[in-house]
């Protein structure tokens, strides 16, 4: 994983923060870029690049694993393009995934396209050679 400057995800965030709308609160406060939300879970990104995740539970903001901070570095690279350094490098030996075909998601009948919900993938659009 390559390394982005904190000042990039800042300024990102405040960007965020003042454009409003569904999910910027944790922009605002307390600082953090939304990446990726779901009813169930919101995936966020610290200026130091690390991720943290809400489950909307008792628990808070709390660390995320490791799947889930590769979907939220995929996310972010996916989402800002000055965000390319996080996505995760792809082994010279891995394979298109044989569900998205490399994009990293998938279309829908109406035309929008979602992530790769393929477990191997977790939407990089590439899975390791034996899997
Ligand atoms: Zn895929």
């Amino acid at each position: 994983m390559s390394i982005v400057a904190p000042e990039i995800i800042v300024r990102l965030t405040e960007e965020q923060a003042r454009a409003g709308g569904p999910g910027s609160g944790y922009a605002v406060d307390p600082g953090y870029l939304n990446v990726f939300g779901t009813i169930g879970c919101v995936l966020l990104l610290t200026p130091a690049g690390e991720v943290l995740v809400d489950h909307h539970d008792e628990e808070g903001i709390v660390e995320a694993t490791p799947d889930e901070r590769e979907f939220a570095h995929v996310r972010a690279a996916s989402g800002h393009p000055e965000l390319r350094g996080l996505m995760p490098s792809r082994p010279a030996d891995a394979v298109d995934c044989p569900l998205c075909h490399g994009a990293g998601s998938v279309p829908l009948p109406n035309g929008h396209r979602v992530f790769c919900g393929a477990e191997q993938c977790n939407s990089r659009g590439w899975v390791p050679p034996h899997s």
